[in-house]
């Protein structure tokens, strides 16, 4: 038995054989075509592109029918990519300038393309070249290239093993056989970390090889919640695994009944218990457990799903969505936090020698003011159909707050001007999330209408551990007198001016902590949905 660490991507634990997936890309052979047959091959190019894209239909339908419209709109940008003028254009250039096949051109163009994102050192670009690569695989087929080479899929319940898969990849497999997820590349924001989560089924990415060794008929066990892989599991792993599996249904069964219970200390105390969401998937998982409201909606993560930046409408749509699926329930939008562990090139965001350090969170939003007004404008005019307040990232002073607040009293003047129905009154929060908000919360209090505490960040920036690094994650510690005094002088800070203070990082998921955050004199903490009951 041998188990390796990896990131976990979606909690839960399972065993099974695997299913190894190693895709042999399909290579196109290079054919010179004489002057003639080259209108015949631009035309060969278009069959194959609407055969890609009625096949890319039925997946994306399918899709919709599983996963919601979320798990669709990933394969739905797919879409755009055979649209896209520089890869339908550029193939007939190449096609009529090179006098090569269609085939041919086309493999050469989307390498092309390919090999200039991977320049670009960004996880998310990556994904789109994932996205990238499956669209020139399904066009390439689309040229009657052999169906052995389809993706095969599991004919008994069993791990996925791959080095990385497609987003149409996952979403052939679906639901049938996958009891779980094991890769070699991909982080959290990955696509099959976003669908292994909306599907329910563990996973672990990020094992540096481990999961490509993997053959098919292993027998291997995955723990999605520490994102372990354990290969050859002994006959105590898969039993612990099994009675943990067991354990937590148990649970959730016993807990059932309390979901719609106040949360009341025996002494009065009340604590709001709200969840913590990237996507709109997410919505009814987290009602079932119990959620009154969502105390975090990391916004970010819906524009990762998008290839451009959304639109104010766009935005309003599927905010509003959210708000209505709520039931009167409050939402709290944090703005776009991008930079640190979430780039998104498009957004202008670019790696940098020290993220964290760097240019996120609410110091990208005020250098991109019309990106940051457009989202506060959707956020206002989505908290017409409920309860929503919003709240700022990464702030560290009354400076930030103030210019901040500065866009939003323009977002909503530009509303009212306009006659768009929206919330004038919006309730504006901050994350306290770096060690100088805590020691100016009190002149930060005075100044907004709620906190925040986000302990991921607090404590890596406390503790000066970078909160990616495994060699240092060992000194992610909740309870350091540095992190206890912080979240004390926060909530302190918070009272004495008469606002409510919150916490919402992962601290708050870890059962054995909750009666220190009770003591530390929380009002609400927001957790992932599935760690409510507990
Ligand atoms: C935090 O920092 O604690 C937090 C909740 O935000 P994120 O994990 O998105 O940085
Ligand atoms: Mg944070």
């Amino acid at each position: 038995m041998k188990s390796y660490q990896g990131i976990a991507a979606s909690p839960g634990y399972a065993s099974g054989p695997v299913h190894a997936i190693r895709q042999r890309a399909i290579v196109p052979e290079r054919r010179s075509v004489p002057a003639d047959q080259v209108p015949g091959e631009i035309t060969r190019f278009g069959q194959a592109v609407d055969k890609a894209r009625a096949g890319l239909q039925e997946l994306i339908d399918r899709l919709a029918t599983e996963l919601g419209p979320e798990g669709s709109e990933i394969l739905s940008s797919q879409l755009l990519i055979l649209e896209d003028e520089m890869v339908w254009d550029a193939t007939i250039a190449m096609i009529e300038s090179a006098g090569i096949n269609a085939e041919a051109a086309f493999a050469r163009t989307v390498g092309e393309l390919a090999a200039r994102f991977l320049e670009i050192e960004d996880e998310t670009f990556r994904e789109r070249v994932n996205d990238l690569r499956d669209v020139e695989q399904r066009v390439l087929r689309g040229f009657g290239a052999s169906a052995a080479q389809h993706l095969a899929l599991p004919t008994e319940p069993s791990i996925i093993a791959a080095r990385n898969l497609t987003p149409s990849d996952t979403a052939l497999l679906g639901r049938n056989n996958v009891l779980g997820f094991v890769m070699d590349q991909g982080g959290n924001t990955s696509h099959v970390a976003i669908l292994a989560r909306s599907i329910g089924v563990p996973a672990v990415v990020g094992l540096k090889g481990r999961a490509l060794a993997l053959k098919t008929g292993r027998r291997v066990a995955v723990d999605g919640t520490d994102g372990m892989l354990v290969v050859e599991p002994d006959q105590e792993t898969l039993d612990r695994f099994k009675l943990l599996t067991r354990r937590q249904v148990v649970i959730n069964q016993k807990l059932e009944h309390l979901k719609d219970l106040e949360a009341v200390t025996p002494d009065g105390r009340r604590m709001h218990m709200m969840a913590n969401i990237e996507l709109p998937v997410e919505v009814d998982e987290a009602l079932a457990r119990g959620a009154e409201g969502i105390g975090l909606l990391r916004t970010e993560y819906l524009y990762f799903q998008h290839h451009t930046i959304p639109t104010e409408d766009d935005q309003v749509r599927i905010y509003s969505e959210i708000v209505r699926r709520l039931e009167g329930r409050p939402v709290i939008f944090r703005t776009l936090d991008v930079g640190g562990d979430k780039v998104s090139d498009y957004l202008g965001a670019k790696r940098e020698y020290n993220p964290f350090l760097g240019w996120r969170g609410i110091r990208f939003s005020l250098a991109n003011r019309h990106l940051f007004k457009t989202q506060i404008k959707a956020i206002a005019r989505a908290a017409v159909v409920g309860p929503v307040k919003m709240m700022f990232p990464m702030v560290t002073g009354v400076g930030e707050l103030r210019a901040a607040r500065e866009v939003v009293a323009e977002a909503l003047t530009e509303l009212a001007a306009g006659g768009v129905e929206h919330e004038a009154d919006l309730q504006v929060g901050i994350m306290v999330e770096t060690p100088s908000a805590v020691l100016v919360a009190d002149q930060l209090a005075a100044e907004c209408d709620f906190f925040s505490i986000g302990t991921n960040d607090l404590i890596q920036y406390t503790l000066a551990m970078d909160r990616g690094n495994s060699r240092v994650s060992y000194l992610y510690r909740p309870l350091h007198p540095a992190i206890l005094r912080s979240i004390r002088m926060t909530v302190d800070a918070g009272h004495a001016a008469g606002i409510p203070v919150g916490l919402c990082g992962e601290m708050g998921s870890e059962t054995r902590l909750a009666e220190v955050l009770l003591g530390l004199g929380l009002d609400e903490i927001s957790l992932h949905g599935a760690a409510l009951p507990k």
